[in-house]
Parts: C-alpha cells; sequence; structure tokens
C-alpha cells in the first residue's frame, strides 16, 4: 500500500500568489497576512511584481510567510505591456527566508521598485540584457533563478496566452497554476488541467498548485473578489519556512478551489481516494479516457475506488464538488506508486 496523500499527515493551506501595496495590490502585507490568517489560512506568499521582498517579521508559529516574487518577459524589447500580445510570468520562492535577490535586473520592469526607491538595496544577479521573449531565454532565466536560491513556478498560462509549444518546451520550472483564481473571476475561466494533463503525457515531472493572484481591487464580498477562491494544500513533514518549501519542491501539495482530499492511496490495481463530499471524480493516467464515477442524483461521493492496469503512464485524480469547485492532485508516475 503506497500513500500518496497520506490520512496521517495534516495539510496546510496556502495561498501562493498575492498582490500587496508593494506592487499594485489594494491591500498592504500586514491587511493580507491578517485576511489570510483569519480566512484558515497557515501560509501566505506575497509575490509582487518585480518586487523581491521578505516579510518575515509577520511569520508567526502557526503561520508562514514565503519570500518571493513575480517576474515577467514581455516581447516588447522595452517591457511595454501590450494586451494583444503573449507573455510570461513566472512565480520565485526562496529557499531561505531573506533571500531577495533580483534575478536578470531591467531597468525596464522595475516601476514598483523605483516608486520605493528600492533599487539602490537591491542584490543583483544573473545577466542584465534586454529580456528576450524566447524559449532559450526563459529556460536561462528560470537557471538562474534556480542557481540563486528559488524554486520557480509558472503562472497563469491562459491569461499569459503563450502558444503550447513554447510552454511544452520551458525547463526547470516546478509547478504550474492549475487555477488562477483572479484569472478565473475577472478574465477567463482559468483551469489548465488540459494543458497540464498535455505536460504529464510528455513525461514531465510537474507539479500543480491553486492560487488567488489576488489585488483586492474588489472587497472580499464582492462576486469579483479574487481572494479565498483557489488554493494549494501543503503536506509537509513540519511546519517551517523549509518545511513547507520542501514539501512544494517534492509536489507534496494539491491545488483545489474547495474540496479536500483526506487520502489518496495506491494497493496493488486499486487507487483508493477519500475526500470531502464531492458528484464527480476523474482518474486520469495518460491515455485518452480518464476514468470517471458519478454520485447518483442527490447523493455525494466521499470515498470510492477506481482500477487499473500495467498500462497506467501516470495518474491524476480530479474531483468536483456539487457547486462546481475542483481540487487535483498532481501527476504520480510508476516508480512513485509500483
Ligand atoms: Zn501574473
Ligand atoms: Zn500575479
Amino acid at each position: 500500500m503506497i500513500e500518496l496523500i497520506s490520512p496521517n499527515k495534516k495539510q496546510y493551506r496556502a495561498n501562493l500568489h498575492c498582490h500587496s501595496t508593494l506592487s499594485d495590490g489594494k491591500k498592504t502585507p500586514q491587511e493580507l497576512k491578517e485576511m489570510y490568517k483569519s480566512h484558515g489560512y497557515d501560509v501566505l506568499a506575497i509575490t509582487d511584481h518585480e518586487r523581491p521582498a521578505q516579510h518575515q517579521d509577520m511569520s508567526d508559529k502557526d503561520f508562514i510567510m514565503l519570500t518571493g516574487y513575480e517576474c515577467y518577459i514581455r516581447q516588447d524589447p522595452h517591457g511595454k505591456y501590450n494586451a494583444f500580445e503573449k507573455e510570461i510570468h513566472l512565480n520565485l520562492f526562496a529557499k531561505d527566508p531573506m533571500n531577495v535577490k533580483m534575478i536578470c535586473f531591467n531597468e525596464d520592469y522595475c516601476s514598483y521598485l523605483k516608486r520605493d526607491n528600492a533599487i539602490s538595496q537591491l542584490e543583483r544577479v544573473g545577466s542584465e540584457r534586454p529580456r528576450e521573449y524566447s524559449v532559450s531565454y526563459v529556460n536561462e532565466y528560470i537557471r538562474t533563478a534556480k542557481d540563486n536560491g528559488y524554486i520557480v513556478a509558472y503562472n497563469h498560462p491562459f491569461w499569459s496566452m503563450e502558444s503550447e509549444a513554447d510552454i511544452l518546451d520551458y525547463e526547470g520550472f516546478f509547478s504550474m497554476e492549475m487555477c488562477n483564481y483572479s484569472s478565473w473571476v475577472q478574465n477567463h475561466l482559468e483551469y489548465n488541467a488540459a494543458l497540464y494533463d498535455k505536460m504529464l503525457k510528455m513525461g514531465k515531472r510537474v507539479f500543480c498548485h491553486g492560487s488567488d493572484d489576488n489585488h483586492n481591487k474588489y472587497p472580499t464580498d464582492s462576486i469579483l473578489s479574487d481572494s479565498f477562491g483557489a488554493f494549494t494544500m501543503i503536506i509537509p513533514d513540519e511546519f517551517t519556512y523549509s518545511g513547507v518549501i520542501d514539501a512544494m519542491e517534492r509536489g507534496n501539495m494539491y491545488a483545489s478551489t474547495g474540496p479536500l482530499f483526506h487520502r489518496v492511496c495506491v494497493d496493488g490495481d486499486t487507487v483508493h481516494i477519500e475526500c470531502s463530499d464531492v458528484s464527480h471524480a476523474f482518474l486520469y493516467v495518460g491515455s485518452r479516457s480518464p476514468k470517471h464515477i458519478y454520485a447518483e442524483k442527490g447523493t455525494s461521493l466521499n470515498s470510492f475506488d477506481f482500477e487499473i492496469n500495467e498500462n497506467v503512464r501516470y495518474l491524476r485524480v480530479s474531483i468536483q464538488d456539487s457547486e462546481g469547485r475542483f481540487a487535483d492532485t498532481r501527476g504520480f508516475f510508476p516508480d512513485e506508486f509500483r
């Protein structure tokens, strides 16, 4: 019996993508911490645009602030925004909570740093040649970030309008946003399961997570609020800064907009799932026909099995509740469950 999500390990709720007044968000870092903590979250990464910052004074024994920032690379040689052109956004999470190194600093991308007069204190690493929207530059950028103590996540592919070919050629990011709630609620219904399965079918060992990417332009009780919509459940060995980063890096997490997994285990050819009440579930195995199970009308499921055979390329479970909210595990490959 192999436990992929163990019922004996505590899960911690995280928002891994969030903007504050340090860039274009409406809430201060302190307000964001209070909002998320009082809403039952345990982990928050404030990831302001091209604005590395650490908020460790706000961490406490029950709440961990992750250090990081969001970077972007645009097609315009001076980084000018164009809503009709694709671009890429990446979230950088620091393994060392005090690491605020700026990767591949570029004058054209640092309006928030300039606004705060923060450029002079920056530690700058990596090439400062003009940024270039190309697979090779993006891969070099990700490598540089990793060499300097960050783990790198790939953000909102649908909003970014990137081509699938580009995305599948990127190397080195540990996880992709399965759901970006700000984009979901205000733009696109951004849910990237199909793209994620393409990565897994190519054998890419990439994880998935959910995040708000909240800017809080609307109050939290508004239908357009971008807070508390998509989140990541992290399952660390110990609830410390390094324990949380380590769990993310090892894929001990899943993405959700509501439902929770309590257990996913494999016993021979049986995949057993225990979860909060859902209306249906899918098991993706890398073929064109995922397996499905539906609750009878007026009932729900919270414990069920799927049978698998030796042909499965990977396992990925998706559950959906009666309100249309879903949760998705990452892909697990046979060497992890056989
Ligand atoms: Zn973004
Ligand atoms: Zn963002």
